[in-house]
């Protein structure tokens, strides 16, 4: 009896250890799932053309001393890869144009719908928002970049056309400009070409799958540019004007911000451009791919030849340092993957820690899906200006 009662917790005991080890191994196996499931063939083709790669200018044998020679470097390169060389080329000689209309006053402050010719023939129309009070010092600028979506940047501006898009709108966080401006701010809420209906070109015959964003891609890839490229390019020249030509403005407070595809165009535009001393993508700041070749953005983010001539996104953003950088996602968000955000977020950090400058760097996770995180992101905000303004 002892030996059958001893075989009996010897039976249990061996099944509460299977128990036990199945629930280990699948909850621990919960978060590392991977995003997508491709066949064993696709997968092993995917993993040797991206993961294995290793571009010449990613940042992992990078040390404190080489940063300032690799920025010089990696800038360069990405100039070059997002074709803002050949756009330059095209443009030789241009003179950018600005048309504003008249100021409407709003609640607290005025609006005003203004035009950037930033190639010829090429008008992005933008909102100019700025808060009342003339005598005010100096004030910060904040840009805010659209995604997706035809009529967003109106909405980013709190400009709606009827009562169900206000919702949505209201409802994803979408009105940053709006926000800006009530915080202060001086804010330009820029239409993004291939993003706004009112700044792309049209797909005929529905050729590029009736998205106007693939059809800017495609155009651009043809003429040796980027639909990104076109996007920073625009921005740029939003950036020459806003502060040379608008009165006001403290050039050393400079916020860049977008979520989703406008978070795609702010790492890039914060990369290149060091007059931006504030950025904050949102769920957007990812890898180009994951462990299994999965691409996370949009095909118009797409940059030819990167990974295998410069390096992941993630090096990409590591160009911001040592400017202040927040990356915020949200946990239930869909077209990103927790594992693979926050890989990409850890190679970030480790280019701020060369530098000494970890606090500067920040990554936060909403906890519902793709959209902005306004009490993550402003206070962070306030905070990197109220430290650039000592
Ligand atoms: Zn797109």
């Amino acid at each position: 009896m002892v030996e059958s009662g001893a075989s009996n917790w010897n039976i249990r005991f061996k099944h509460l250890y299977v128990f036990v080890m199945f629930c280990l191994l699948t909850s621990s196996s919960v978060g590392q799932q991977p995003f997508v499931e491709y066949s064993e063939r696709d997968s092993a083709y995917l993993s040797r053309l991206h993961t294995r790669v290793r571009g010449p200018l990613a940042v992992e044998q990078l040390r404190p001393r080489g940063v300032p020679r690799w920025q010089l470097i990696a800038r360069r390169k990405l100039t070059e890869l997002l074709g803002l060389d050949v756009i330059a080329r095209d443009n030789r000689g241009y003179q950018s144009q600005v048309r504003l209309q008249d100021a409407i006053a709003d609640d607290g402050f005025s609006r005003t719908l203004g035009k950037i010719e930033t190639e010829a023939g090429i008008e992005i129309p933008f909102w100019l928002l700025i808060p009342n009070g003339e005598d005010h010092p100096p004030r910060p600028l904040a840009v805010c970049a659209q995604g997706h979506g035809g009529n967003s940047w109106n909405n980013y501006a709190g400009i709606y056309q009827n009562a169900a898009e206000r919702e949505k709108a209201l409802a994803r966080n979408a009105t940053p400009g709006l926000e800006a401006v009530r915080r202060g701010y001086i804010t330009i809420v820029p239409a993004v070409r291939g993003l706004a209906t009112v700044a792309s070109i049209a797909d005929p015959k529905g050729r590029h799958g009736n998205q106007l964003c693939r059809a800017q891609l495609v155009h651009c890839l043809l003429a040796g540019r980027t639909a990104i490229g076109e996007r920073v390019w625009d921005c740029q020249k939003v950036l020459d004007w806003a502060l040379t030509g608008l009165p006001n403005v403290d050039t050393k407070r400079v916020l860049f911000t977008g979520n989703s595809g406008g978070g795609v165009l702010t790492v890039y535009m914060a990369a290149l451009d060091e007059r931006i001393t504030v950025a904050v993508p949102s769920c957007s700041f990812t890898s180009y791919t994951d462990l299994s070749g999965f691409v996370f953005h949009c095909d118009c983010c797409l940059v030819p030849r990167v990974q295998s001539e410069l390096g992941d996104f993630s090096d990409i953003g590591a160009l911001v340092v040592p400017r202040y950088l927040l990356a915020v996602h949200g946990k239930q968000d869909g077209l990103h993957h927790y594992p693979a955000v926050e890989a990409a977020m850890t190679r970030v950090a480790r280019v701020y820690g060369l530098l000494n400058q970890e606090d500067k760097f920040a990554h936060r996770w909403g906890q519902e899906g793709h959209k902005f995180y306004p009490d993550i992101m402003w206070p962070f905000i306030e905070n990197a200006f109220a430290e650039l303004h000592k």
